[in-house]
């Protein structure tokens, strides 16, 4: 915890060494200072999911990616959504600049969804970082969905709502909070979503220190902050129980300590977010997939949060962007990992990734559940 004055101005001095050390090295003339690999999942063996229409009173689950842990459920009758993140930042503008929700963005979005105001119940940020929860409390307000959270969240919720407030002489659309840290348990429609306190992926020390976990978002009058202003609150895993599907969401490549107690749920599908594996040691890697796949052993597991979250939405999904040097192979040496792992239980679990926007039908994976034979 910061609530210390003093110790939070020594880890906001600490970024601002980080950012002017960067911007140091950007002005010296650190040549091609950002680029952008190729997915670490496009190899043989993960396929991409087909896509299908939307369809009402279907009674299958079906799912959207938008990118990184951005995804939209709904059965044929009720719709809700992971994070709702859409804004995309430049590495410089994530870096130097302060992160604003762009309203254009969002409603974009929304469109691009195929969303209508009143067409979703709910928003789950996985946590209070900018890439999941920024833009969370805008889409509740904007389509009347609530907002379910921590008091991070909580906290963001409450400063978009005072902001709207102010700037505004009418009255004018706010976010509906609701916190979940004592029930951790929601029910939306035939979707019963369960809450699991889980970990972040370790970030280097003074990032750690800025947002890492233990950390959580100080009360502000704004949305918009630095990124060091979206501290992580806490980090939740859902599983979700539908009649059609069961599923679990991971929103960061945390070493997990709590999926033990779902080992024997017969998991449809694991949404395994990844982002930065690839800049783990070994033993960390074999931990990882130990305390996931290996636990929950699902019928499919579906890699997420793997792709940029600066590059534009328009354009195919890339790799993480590797800013001057900073994660330079971090890609490949996550790709590597993957391809042993997805080769080594292709018999019988399926790996696959999901197109951009697209609508898929999560199918049950039938037949492909023989792995739980082969646990240790
Ligand atoms: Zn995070």
């Amino acid at each position: 915890m910061f609530s210390n004055p003093m110790i939070r101005a020594d880890r906001r001095w600490f970024c601002c060494g980080l950012a002017t050390l960067t911007a140091t090295m950007l002005m010296v003339g650190c040549a091609s200072w950002v680029s952008y690999p190729p997915s670490p999942v496009a190899f043989d063996g993960v396929e991409v999911l087909p896509s299908s229409e939307r369809r009402h009173g279907s009674q299958e689950v079906s799912v959207q990616f938008f990118g990184t842990s951005t995804l939209t459920f709904f059965d044929g009758s009720n719709r809700w959504m992971t994070d709702g993140w859409f804004a995309r930042h430049t590495p410089f503008q994530t870096l130097f600049t302060t992160l604003t929700p762009n309203e254009g963005q969002i409603q974009d979005a929304l469109e691009r969804l195929d969303l209508d105001p009143n067409d979703i119940q709910a928003i789950i940020p996985l946590h209070a970082h900018f890439d999941h929860a920024m833009d969370a409390p805008v889409v509740a307000a904007h389509t009347g969905a609530r907002l379910y959270g921590d008091r991070s969240i909580g906290r963001l919720a409450q400063a978009y709502n005072a902001q709207q407030i102010r700037n505004s002489d009418t009255p004018t659309a706010t976010a509906t909070f609701c916190d979940i840290s004592d029930k951790r348990l929601i029910e939306v429609g035939d979707f019963r979503i369960h809450f699991l306190d889980t970990n972040h992926i370790p970030f280097p020390c003074p990032i750690e220190a800025a947002i890492g976990e233990g950390t959580t978002v100080e009360p502000r009058d704004q949305l918009a902050g630095k990124v060091w202003d979206f501290e992580m609150g806490t980090s939740w895993t859902l599983y979700v129980d539908h009649p059609a599907h069961q599923f679990i969401v991971t929103g960061t490549a945390g070493l997990m300590s709590g999926l033990d107690a779902y080992s024997d749920k017969n998991i449809d599908t694991l949404f395994l977010s990844i982002g930065a594996i690839g800049r783990q040691d070994d033993d960390y890697l074999k931990e990882f997939w130990r305390s996931t796949v290996e636990t929950v052993w699902p019928k499919r597991v579906v890699f997420i949060h793997w792709d940029s979250f600066t590059g534009s939405t328009q354009e195919p999904f890339t790799g993480m962007a590797s800013i001057l040097g900073y994660s330079i192979g971090q890609e490949s040496k996550a790709s590597a990992f993957l391809r042993k792992k997805v080769a080594g239980l292709s018999h019988c679990m399926e790996f696959a990734t999901l197109p951009r926007i697209d609508n898929v039908v999560l199918t049950r994976p039938e037949g492909r559940n023989t792995c739980v034979d082969a646990r240790p």
